[in-house]
């Protein structure tokens, strides 16, 4: 699949590591990527294979894991 660098729609955001990232241009997912862990230690991010999100702002902090489990808890009540 040939996908332009320059190409806004081969690109989105992703909420969970505040990164723009390599999106499916098909399924409209974001491509598998790695996440910068504590020490440097790289692990899978857990917005690999969920559609981007939108920026809210050029600085943003990543989210949490912590508050993604925290509201996927409370969204099951
Ligand atoms: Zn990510």
């Amino acid at each position: 699949m040939d996908v332009l660098f320059s190409d806004p729609d081969a690109w989105g955001y992703c909420p969970y590591c505040a990164f723009v990232v390599a999106v499916d241009l098909e399924s409209r997912q974001m491509l598998g990527h790695d996440r910068m862990g504590d020490c440097f230690i790289t692990r899978r991010c857990y917005g690999s294979l969920m559609e981007p999100g939108v920026q809210p702002a050029p600085e943003a902090e990543p989210i949490p894991y912590e508050d993604v489990i925290a509201n996927a808890i409370r969204s099951d009540d």
